[in-house]
């Protein structure tokens, strides 16, 4: 492939911070890079408190276990999202409740909550997708009413904001990606960010492997030893000063993504508008992050040609996700065609540009000429 989908991309001090992170002799977790990290989260979206984790997947791991999910405990959660948004909570042995999705912002529809929403109701799980804010004024009103927690699965926009407000900082817990893919990166990771107090202590000791190595550390307590369960959800400070050298680089990042988001959208407007092809919606409301640029083809055939046509150009395109009440564990769990029927339909026609950090505009001219020749030929 000439162009492919996705690359890492490497800001500059993320060496000379590994190093740093090995003359400092320690490189297992919580180390100064780790606190870097928590601190710069903290003050940057002014949470109460952030943990890196291991991934975005045992983040949401930990809010499970945080909010005591159990069998026979019900999850509200998109179809239309990667499968750990759900795995996390069906390890608890919760049932998911799939909810489809609005047809602007493919972010679920708020409108269909109440009516998802019974006594065994435990959580609520908001997906931004693309890092577009779903409609949380709503959300956040339903699941007070109901006494119902909210985690919002934030993997796609660090730093977005809805009415203004940084996404993650709604529910009671959010979670972060780091994983490769994402705009911050370092290679696999994630972060716990806790917004209500009460589950702070306990994420730590559940990050710690159910333990009181955290307090003890801080010479809270004589003696470290087992108090709950957990698992062993930290990062190597390596890691942790990997991404302080992406974190730090915020404003070059994001100046960067936005402008290779602004291009696609300025270059394949009037062509969109002419061959029924529908670009991304941004709600006035909603500041995104640039995190992807999708196309929403007419067809299921449309968007296969294309993938097809852009292939053999050297341009690697994706689509996702697959809707996971219709994947085998899905089925397995009692989904079936027709619950989610907006979610069904975008999946078949959705397509992804390539979208990375340095993705040059030379690069951008071959993809887009490409897309522009797709209806010619
Ligand atoms: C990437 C992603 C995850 C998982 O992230 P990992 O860090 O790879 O575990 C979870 N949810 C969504 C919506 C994602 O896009």
């Amino acid at each position: 492939m000439k162009i492919p989908f996705n690359k890492p991309c490497f800001e500059g001090n993320e060496l000379v911070y590994i190093e740093q992170a090995i003359s400092n002799g320690l490189v297992s977790g919580d180390g100064e890079f780790t606190r870097r990290c928590h601190a710069f989260l903290e003050t940057e979206l002014g949470v109460k408190k952030a943990f890196l984790t291991t991934s975005c997947t045992h983040a949401l791991e930990m809010a499970a276990i945080l909010l005591g999910i159990k069998a026979g405990d019900e999850v509200i959660v998109p179809s239309f999202t990667f499968v750990s948004t759900v795995n996390a909570f069906v390890l608890r042995q919760a049932k998911p409740v799939f909810i489809d999705i609005r047809e602007d912002t493919l972010n679920m529809n708020e409108n269909h909550l109440e009516n998802l929403i019974t006594p065994r109701t435990k959580a609520i799980l908001p997906v931004h997708y693309a890092g577009v804010g779903c409609e949380m004024d709503t959300i956040l009103e339903v699941a007070g009413r109901h006494d119902i927690p909210v985690v919002e699965d934030n993997a796609h926009g660090l730093f977005g904001k809805y009415r203004g407000k940084f996404l993650g900082t709604f529910g009671c817990m959010s979670t972060l990606s780091f994983h490769e893919t994402k705009n911050f990166t370092c290679g696999e990771g994630g972060a716990l960010l806790i917004n209500a107090p009460r589950y702070i202590e306990r994420a730590e000791i559940i990050r710690e492997k159910g333990t009181s190595r955290s307090r003890f550390f801080r010479g809270e307590v004589g003696k470290y030893t087992w108090v709950d369960i957990g698992s062993s959800y930290l990062p190597s400070d390596m890691l942790a000063a990997f991404l302080y050298a992406q974190l730090e680089a915020r404003g070059r990042i994001q100046q960067h993504r936005r402008r290779v988001w602004e291009y696609y959208y300025a270059r394949l407007k009037e062509w969109a508008k002419a061959h029924d092809v529908r670009l991304p919606v941004i709600p006035g409301h909603c500041e995104h992050p640039y995190h992807m640029f999708y196309m929403i083809m007419p067809t299921y055939e449309d968007r296969q040609a294309f993938i097809a046509h852009l292939k053999s150009r050297g341009i690697l395109s994706v689509f996702h996700y697959l809707p996971l009440h219709l994947s085998e564990m899905g089925i397995r769990l009692g989904g079936k065609k027709g619950d989610c029927p907006v979610t069904e339909d975008i999946s078949d026609r959705l397509v992804r540009l390539p979208f990375y950090n340095k993705l040059d505009e030379a690069k951008q001219q071959i993809i887009v000429d490409a897309i522009l020749d797709f209806y010619r030929s």
